[in-house]
């Protein structure tokens, strides 16, 4: 089982991510976390990265394919894998098919979370973190028992700065923009599979399962 799991941010992409790596006992590929650890080794592709990442851009694609296509020839991700952060561009994606048609591979499938993006707003936007503990809570959906105090600690709540409206319909519409041209690509390689993301984390995880039945 080879997987990439899509969707804008806020549809729980991370969660059912991490629920496959553990169930379909996945190799996980970040290339974030790759680019870090190659730059605490000290390596010269990890300094190129890390100083594009502290800038807030995206890695060049020549850096990030050149250490996907190392990571992929390691035995673990021989059989399956869950890439993370990657592919980020078009480029990237061609690039992928390319180096696993070297290996004799191909990805299995493209999870793609749709989520609707009102919904989206409204999930991010309602979303309050405590100041002193971290907990987190929603004004509609998940409210703490006092209004602005944390039922675990009596912290303060807060919205975090990249959870105010204008913040999150900018990264949407970075999202937007950047990503739909590589759900574009892989709908016409018939790699996608649409999964409502409107629904609970655990009916959400079951068409997830549903879909990659059969497949290998
Ligand atoms: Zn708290």
């Amino acid at each position: 089982m080879k997987l990439l799991v899509m969707g804008p941010p806020g549809a729980g992409k991370g969660s059912q991510s991490q629920k496959l790596i553990a169930d379909y006992e996945l190799t996980h590929i970040s290339t974030g976390e790759m680019f870090r650890r190659s730059y605490e080794r000290g390596e010269e592709i990890g300094k190129k990265a890390m100083a594009y990442i502290n800038e807030g851009n995206l890695v060049d694609d020549d850096i990030t394919n050149e250490i996907v296509r190392k990571r992929l020839l390691k035995p673990d991700a021989a059989r399956c894998f869950l890439l993370d952060g990657y592919p980020r561009t078009v480029t990237q994606a061609e690039a992928l098919d390319d180096m696993l048609k070297e290996m004799s591979s191909s990805l299995t499938a493209v999870i793609n979370i749709v989520v609707d993006k009102d919904i989206i707003l409204e999930r991010m936007v309602g979303r309050r973190v405590c100041k002193s503990c971290g907990h987190t809570y929603h004004k509609t959906f998940k409210p703490p028992k006092v209004e602005g105090v944390c039922d675990q600690c009596g912290g303060t709540l807060y919205q975090r700065v990249d959870d105010q409206l204008e913040s999150v319909r900018n990264r949407l519409k970075i999202y937007e923009t950047k990503t739909k041209p590589i759900i574009d690509y892989y709908k016409g390689r018939g790699l996608l599979i649409n999964i409502n993301g409107m629904q609970s984390f655990e009916a959400v995880y079951k068409d997830i399962q549903k879909a990659l039945r059969g497949l290998r």
